[in-house]
């Protein structure tokens, strides 16, 4: 589909055609709106952002909004996945990497596994997280205290999501199909970073074939 998979050359190209501050980014006002406020809120009290749940379609700008909060914070963005954090192990690994402040993105965050979901909620809401050492009869459980991090889920859809899960994000916020001038001046941008030639009339006839999406707008 236009939708997906993505391959490896598209996510480069992804990634460079990605807006990287809040006055780059088209379309999505009124959420950026909000975003903006809490962004500004956190940093005067020099505090790490609430956690945050994005939901909507894919393609529609969840991964690149992750990535603008972070700078818009001038911190560091980690980036992960439900399916890839295979086991408490490695949830742990990401998060005792996280320095103060750090966001940690979780793309698919209704595909992680309900063991490894039920010890992100004692990070969310305690920054602690307990990792069994050894084995049998003498294994103990280490608790590992945090740093002030922010969680930044992504998912298609929230009703995917488990309600102790969704409870501990205090920012839930939907992205909505973009408008085919919004798609237009997507294209518009994109090309004019390509360093490719596009016409007015082109890029709205590229914007409304695009089904309100920015990922299919780029990849037409
Ligand atoms: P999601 O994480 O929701 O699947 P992405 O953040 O990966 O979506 O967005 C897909 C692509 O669409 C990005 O690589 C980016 O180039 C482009 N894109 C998304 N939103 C915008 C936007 N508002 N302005 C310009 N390009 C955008």
């Amino acid at each position: 589909s236009l939708v997906e998979p993505r391959s490896r050359d598209e996510d480069q190209a992804n990634w460079a055609l990605r807006p990287r501050s809040f006055d780059e980014y088209i379309g999505q006002r009124s959420l950026l709106d909000k975003l903006e406020i809490y962004v500004k809120a956190a940093s005067a009290r020099g505090e790490p952002l609430d956690h945050v749940l994005l939901h909507g379609p894919p393609g529609l700008g969840k991964t690149t909004l992750a990535q603008i909060i972070a700078n818009e914070m001038g911190t560091r963005l980690h980036v992960s996945s439900g399916p890839a954090i295979e086991h408490k192990g490695v949830l742990a690994g990401l998060l005792t990497g996280l320095g103060e402040r750090e966001i940690l993105f979780i793309d698919e965050i209704h595909r992680l596994s309900p063991v490894v979901e039920e010890s992100l909620y004692s990070a969310m809401e305690d920054r602690r997280i307990d990792i069994p050492v050894g084995e049998g009869s003498s294994a103990i459980t280490h608790s590992i205290t945090l740093a002030g991090f922010t969680l930044i889920g992504a998912t298609t859809r929230t009703a995917l999501l488990s309600a102790p899960l969704r409870d501990r994000f205090h920012i839930v916020e939907g992205l909505a199909f973009y408008s085919d001038d919004e798609l237009a001046a997507i294209v518009e941008r994109s090309a004019a970073m390509l360093g490719l030639p596009a016409s007015e009339e082109g890029a709205l006839e590229i914007g409304r074939r695009s089904r309100g999406t920015p990922r299919i707008a780029n990849r037409l």
